[in-house]
């Protein structure tokens, strides 16, 4: 057997491996290793939630196959859920879907909605896996560069004409990952006429949307006269509720491209463990852990730290990231590559993220003070060989 599809060879962009490699060799030396690279939270769920999943985990009908639809129970938390969060009604039966994590509803979307040769737009520095996802569907990617001057907010205008009428599916997610930008409902606005002059179907992301700080709120996009016509947004469990290991989260929104997506998925998995989906009720219904305060003490650790180097990085206003462009003096070396070798240090590099994230760096906060302090001290004992 020595063949691949052309399809998985279109995806051929492993920024990360060479990284992981080194980091396994370190790790089997008993290397103390500090690292920011992924975005995976550090702190557990509630722990009503847990007991709930061990509670209906007990019950044997339970063990039979879950419908792909989800529980309706689900459903309806996730609509009483979104009234209460951001004042925006869904209708349970035509637009929610539980989903496998967020990850899973991108990967099914361009199944859904994109045909060979369609065009995307992707965000550029974006959440990898929107490339991923176009091209194992066939799709093609066009970049709408997120750049610091603007905010890292895409410019529709600058969009040309000829490959917005092309254009099937939008990818958006704000606050964003990885560059910690964030909107007002304006852009929103922008998007959905954007999107429906021509007829483009727009996913938005709205996994940090609870992880806001100092005042700032963000918006749904579902909040957006006129969004349900054109898009649906993704919420997931994950990063709210510190359950990234239990693949639960739902999509919310236009209720025929809810529709093909549930058939998509009915054709390719077979739905959520229900004791996860009863757990994920608890999760929905009650308070959110009180986690913003943990990652905004983290985020001015290590923000006030990397200035202190003179660094010139902005405290984000939302998302437990930190994007920051490496200084020049580094810039002619594989900055996240040298920080690894030498400081034991891994951060994401930003290439991994789009050609536009070439200049940067994303930390991710999920690790405690005393790591992120431990980081500082060995990045300034680092500025003596530069
Ligand atoms: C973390 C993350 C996801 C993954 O969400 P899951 O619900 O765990 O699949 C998807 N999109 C973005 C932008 C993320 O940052």
């Amino acid at each position: 057997m020595n063949f691949i599809s052309n399809r998985l060879k279109r995806l051929n962009q492993d920024v990360f491996s060479e990284l992981e490699s080194i980091k396994d060799e370190k790790l089997q030396k008993g290397v103390d290793i500090i690292d920011f690279g992924m975005g995976d939270p550090d702190m557990p769920p509630p722990q009503y939630v847990i007991e709930e999943l061990c509670r209906t985990a007990k019950d044997p009908l339970n063990h039979r196959y879950p419908r792909t639809r989800g529980l309706s129970e689900f459903r309806e938390e996730a609509s009483r859920f979104y009234k209460k969060r951001f004042n925006v009604d869904l209708d349970p039966e035509t637009e929610i879907l539980p989903l496998i994590g967020a990850k899973e509803g991108l990967a099914h979307i361009c199944t859904a909605l994109v045909d060979v040769g369609d065009i995307v737009l992707v965000p550029d520095p974006c959440y990898p896996f929107y490339f991923a996802v176009t091209l194992l569907s066939d799709g093609e990617i066009y970049r709408m560069p997120l750049l610091e001057e603007n905010g890292f907010v895409p410019d529709l205008s600058s969009i040309d004409e000829e490959v917005a009428k092309k254009a099937r599916l939008m990818f958006l997610n704000y606050p964003n990952n990885p560059t910690a930008g964030t909107v007002e409902k304006a852009f929103f606005e922008d998007v959905v006429k954007f999107a429906k002059k021509y007829n483009i179907a727009v996913c938005h992301e709205c996994i940090y949307a609870d992880i806001c700080f100092d005042d700032y709120e963000a918006p749904s996009f579902l909040q957006i006269q006129g969004a349900k016509d054109i898009g649906v947004e993704y919420y997931s469990l994950s990063k709210t509720y510190n359950m990234a290991g239990w693949r639960i989260g739902f999509a919310a929104g236009n209720r025929k491209i809810i529709w093909r997506l549930k058939t998509v998925k009915l054709n390719i998995d077979s739905g959520i463990f229900q004791p996860i989906q009863y757990a994920g009720i608890s999760a929905l219904r009650n308070d959110m852990p009180a986690i913003k305060e943990t990652y905004q003490k983290r985020r001015d650790i290590l923000v006030d730290g990397l200035n202190k180097m003179g660094w010139k990085v902005a405290k984000p206003k939302a998302t437990f990231y930190v994007w920051a462009r490496i200084p020049d003096r580094y810039c002619d070396k594989d900055f996240p590559k040298v920080l690894l070798q030498k400081l034991d240090i891994i951060v994401a590099p930003g290439i991994g993220f789009g050609e536009y994230g070439k200049d940067y760096a994303r930390f991710s906060l999920t690790l405690k003070e005393d790591r992120i302090k431990e980081a500082i001290r060995r990045l300034e004992k680092f500025l003596i060989y530069y």
